[in-house]
């Protein structure tokens, strides 16, 4: 079978034909496998003959011009590493190494850097729909100096703009006064939050060795009761899930005063490998019921958009680009204490590959081209995978593709298009929901 999967759901079997996008009900599989019904099933419709060799094309969707048209308008975001130093030493941390290392001194971003990261933003921006500042680290709170310092320039120097911001904590500087400054301006809030107490106090700790769980916690209670309503449209937590999903964690977060949640797989560094609890290794994930959890169903529905899209628009034919590639230089932009512009917070900062840019020249399209082209150049086998319009591959994962990656990704594809053919394809309502997420 060529580009298509037989996708078996609790109560029904599918043929998915990923060439075409287009999939059929079967009474099983022996409709594929035997000869004879495969015949007749075939010269019933309009299916492709999934046994006739073919693979897709891969190619990346925007030629040098078309990027550099979208360079001089439509940037959504600059994401600033205003220092790399944290009040905290989450053990799986990506900085703890430059943490332990004594000869190593954490960087701090100078004014002049943020605000020419801003004014690259400012200026070309205009057509996009979206024009985002982040504030990140290390902790960003340790510099809510130059925070204010940004908001001012910006409020001075581009009166008639009003960008979104955005700030990504441990939420342990997240005073009174911290959170009139956010709600004044407007901030959209990430806390990276474990959960649980036992859970949060595992990894999540000062570097004494002392648990963050009552400050944290007291914090964002103490956030939450201050504006209610603001809380809950703007604050999202971000959950490290190192020890996989499971009831108790659910249902934790589940009472945080929820608005959105970010389940982050644990990318596991060499430190941490040596340093984490190892009995927490072993552990699987538990089936859960995500209906029964409000962020977690509505989770799962946006996870469901890709699927939605892909039925509901032009997307047959052999030319394709695997999973959820952006546009590096437009959707993210992650600088760097020292100016260097890489494609966005969750790439290996200390891969060249991944740098597309400085605060002084700009998104620089020889850099761009060479990542593009390293990328195309990686996903050589994505050609004859059935799983590839759905997989969700971007660039952070293009130095890891392995054997383990197409494994897990396979399966989720399976799993999700299951759901979307057994759950969502027929029901209007949950269509028309799905419909109108954004994923912006
Ligand atoms: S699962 Fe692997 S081979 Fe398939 S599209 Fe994803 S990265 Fe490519
Ligand atoms: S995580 Fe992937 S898709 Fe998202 S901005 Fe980074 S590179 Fe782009």
């Amino acid at each position: 079978m060529y580009l298509s999967k037989i996708i078996k759901t609790g109560n029904k079997t599918y043929i998915y034909d990923a060439l075409n996008n287009n999939f059929a009900e079967i009474n099983s599989e022996e409709v594929i496998l035997n000869d004879a019904l495969y015949a007749k099933f075939l010269s019933s419709g309009t299916f492709r003959d999934i046994k006739k060799p073919c693979e897709f094309d891969v190619k990346y969707p925007f030629s040098k011009d078309e990027l550099i048209d979208m360079f001089a308008c439509r940037i959504k975001n600059m994401t600033l590493a205003l220092t790399e130093q944290c009040n905290l030493r989450c053990k799986y941390c990506g900085y703890m190494p430059k943490y332990m290392d004594t000869n190593y001194t954490l960087k701090q971003m100078p004014k002049e850097v943020a605000f020419k990261a801003i004014d690259i933003l400012m200026k070309n921006s205009q057509e996009s729909e979206v024009c985002n500042i982040g504030f990140y680290g290390g902790e960003p709170l340790l510099r809510l100096d130059l925070i204010k310092e940004c908001v001012r320039y910006i409020s001075e120097k581009y009166p008639f703009r009003k960008p979104s911001y955005d700030i990504t904590t441990n939420a342990v500087l997240l005073s009174d006064d911290v959170t009139d400054f956010i709600i004044e301006n407007h901030m959209k809030v990430v806390i990276s939050f474990d959960g649980p107490m036992e859970k949060q106090n595992k990894y999540r700790v000062y570097g004494s060795g002392k648990s963050s769980y009552e400050r944290v916690y007291g914090n964002i209670q103490a956030f939450y009761h201050k504006n209610p309503q603001f809380f809950r449209e703007n604050v999202v937590y971000n959950v490290v899930m190192y020890n996989g999903a499971s009831a108790e964690l659910f249902e934790s977060i589940d009472n945080l005063w929820i608005s959105d949640v970010n389940m982050i797989e644990l990318f596991q560094t060499e430190y941490f490998a040596n340093e984490r609890d190892k009995s927490d290794v072993i552990k699987k994930d538990e089936k859960i019921n995500v209906k029964a959890y409000d962020f977690a169903y509505k989770n799962m529905l946006k996870g469901m958009k890709k699927y939605y899209n892909s039925f509901n628009g032009q997307t047959g034919g052999n030319t394709i680009l695997p999973g959820g590639f952006c546009v590096p230089g437009i959707r993210k932009n992650f600088v760097t204490t020292d100016g260097k512009i890489i494609v966005c917070e969750k790439v290996d900062e200390s891969q060249q590959i991944f740098e597309i840019g400085n605060v002084y020249d700009g998104i620089d399209i020889d850099k761009i081209e060479r990542l593009v082209d390293e990328t195309i150049r990686r996903l050589e086998k994505c050609r004859h995978c059935w799983a590839a319009k759905f997989c969700r591959i971007c660039f952070k994962d293009i130095l890891n593709i392995n054997h383990d990656f197409c494994e897990k990704s396979r399966k989720e594809v399976e799993g999700e298009l299951g759901y979307y053919l057994e759950h969502i394809s027929n029901d209007r309502d949950l269509i028309n929901y799905i419909a109108n997420i954004s994923l912006i």
